[in-house]
């Protein structure tokens, strides 16, 4: 897995390379953290994370970072509750449900909601793009409380 971090990490620097980004120690230091995170990428957290490594970085610059990699291909980002994440584009394929009452925030396999997608684009020859924005409702933790109470009980 470490390999594969250095070697995304490694892509990651020469896509930006060849964009014509300039090189410098806290752009590499940017890249390397943001290919080594798992998961989600949320801009502000991973802005203190680099910040705390290298003091007196400018956290806009982790977010224009950020920002180029999503245009070459190399993350791409979805929309959920707190604002934009940021996603290494291979682990893109999936869908978020967020609870509305908590918080909480799931992501499914894209294959599971294969038959919304099919349907839609069937009945209306429309392809919907459902991993881009989240989609709100109840968790399995809120919705029968919901039911059986008031909100906020
Ligand atoms: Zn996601
Ligand atoms: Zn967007
Ligand atoms: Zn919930």
């Amino acid at each position: 897995v470490t390999d594969e971090r250095t070697r995304a990490t490694d892509q990651a620097l020469a896509a930006l390379k060849a964009h014509g980004c300039r090189m410098t120690p806290q752009r590499r230091a940017i890249v390397s953290e943001i290919m080594q995170a798992d998961g989600h990428i949320a801009p502000a957290e991973l802005a203190n994370r680099v910040q705390r490594k290298i003091p007196g970085i400018n956290p806009a610059t982790v977010y224009r970072t950020l920002g180029l990699l999503d245009e070459l291909g190399i993350l791409s980002h979805a929309h959920l509750g707190g604002g934009v994440e940021y996603h290494v584009a291979r682990d893109s394929d999936h869908v978020h449900l967020i609870c509305s009452n908590c918080g909480t925030t799931r992501s499914i396999p894209t294959s599971e909601i294969e038959p919304v997608i099919t349907m839609i684009r069937a009945s209306h020859g429309f392809l919907p793009d459902l991993t881009h924005f989240a989609i709100e409702g109840l968790c399995s933790d809120c919705r029968p409380r919901q039911t059986d109470k008031a909100k906020g009980a």
